[in-house]
C-alpha cells in the first residue's frame, strides 16, 4: 500500500492536469484541505510519536527539517507547495527544480510505512501538487519525453523513500532523525500552503471551512 497509494496519487494529480485542469477554486480548496490535514496529522499523530521515542535533541532536528524545506523551496520557486516560477519558454531539462522536488519526495516517504494517518495525509498532499507541476511542465516548451521522465521519476520518489526505509538497512540507525526531519518539511509546507491559501488574509468561507474539515477529518481517524 505505501508503495503503490503514492504513486496513485501521483497519477491521478497528472491524469487530472492533462485532460481536465483549469487554475480554479477547485484545486485551492483541495491544496488548502491537504494542508490543513497533513499539519493536522503530523500535531496530532506524527510529533507526540518523536518526541516519546526518548531521543535526545530530537527538537533540533525538526528544525533542522524546516531549514531545509526553506532551502529545497528556494531551488523549487516552492513547487511543492504548489508554487511556480518558471519560464515557460524554457527548453532545458529544470534539473534543479528536479531535484529539490526528488529530495523531499523521497523523504517524505520514509515515514508513511506502517502509519496509515500519514500515508493518506501525504498522498491528499500529493495530487494537488501532481496536478500543478504536470500543467506547468505541459505549458512550457519541454519535449514530451522530457516531461513524462520528470513526472516519473518524480513520482516514484515518496515509494521509493518507503521502500528504503522498509525494507533495507541502510537507514536503520537513523530514521528516527529523518523523521524528525521530515516533521520540519510537513510544518513548513504544510502551514506555508494555509498561509498562502488566503489571498491578502481575506477571510474566505468556503476555505475556513475546508480548513477545519481537514482539522476534524484528522481528529475522528
Ligand atoms: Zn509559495
Ligand atoms: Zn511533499
Amino acid at each position: 500500500m505505501n508503495i503503490i497509494l503514492p504513486i496513485v496519487a501521483v497519477l491521478i494529480g497528472f491524469g487530472v492536469s492533462y485532460f481536465v485542469y483549469q487554475k480554479s477554486v477547485t484545486i485551492n480548496l483541495l491544496l488548502a484541505f491537504s494542508g490543513s490535514f497533513l499539519l493536522s496529522v503530523t500535531v496530532l499523530e506524527f510529533l507526540p510519536v518523536i518526541y516519546n521515542s526518548g531521543v535526545n535533541s530530537i527538537g533540533i532536528f525538526i528544525l533542522g527539517g524546516i531549514l531545509l524545506q526553506i532551502i529545497l523551496e528556494y531551488l523549487s520557486g516552492g513547487a511543492e507547495h504548489g508554487h511556480f516560477h518558471l519560464s515557460k519558454e524554457k527548453k532545458t531539462f529544470p534539473f534543479v527544480l528536479f531535484i529539490s522536488l526528488c529530495i523531499h519526495a523521497f523523504l517524505e516517504g520514509i515515514p508513511i510505512h506502517g502509519n496509515d494517518h500519514l500515508l493518506y495525509a501525504v498522498i491528499i498532499h500529493k495530487v494537488p501538487i501532481a496536478i500543478i507541476i504536470a500543467s506547468f511542465l505541459f505549458n512550457t516548451s519541454l519535449s514530451k519525453f522530457k516531461i513524462i521522465f520528470f513526472l516519473l521519476v518524480f513520482a516514484l520518489m515518496t515509494p521509493l523513500g518507503s521502500f528504503v526505509q522498509s525494507n533495507t538497512t541502510l537507514l536503520d540507525g537513523i530514521t528516527i532523525y529523518l523523521d524528525a526531519v521530515v516533521i520540519g518539511i510537513f510544518l513548513h509546507v504544510s502551514t506555508t500552503i494555509l498561509f498562502e491559501s488566503s489571498k491578502d488574509h481575506k477571510f474566505n468561507i468556503y476555505k475556513f471551512g475546508i480548513i477545519v474539515l481537514g482539522i476534524v477529518l484528522a481528529l475522528v481517524l
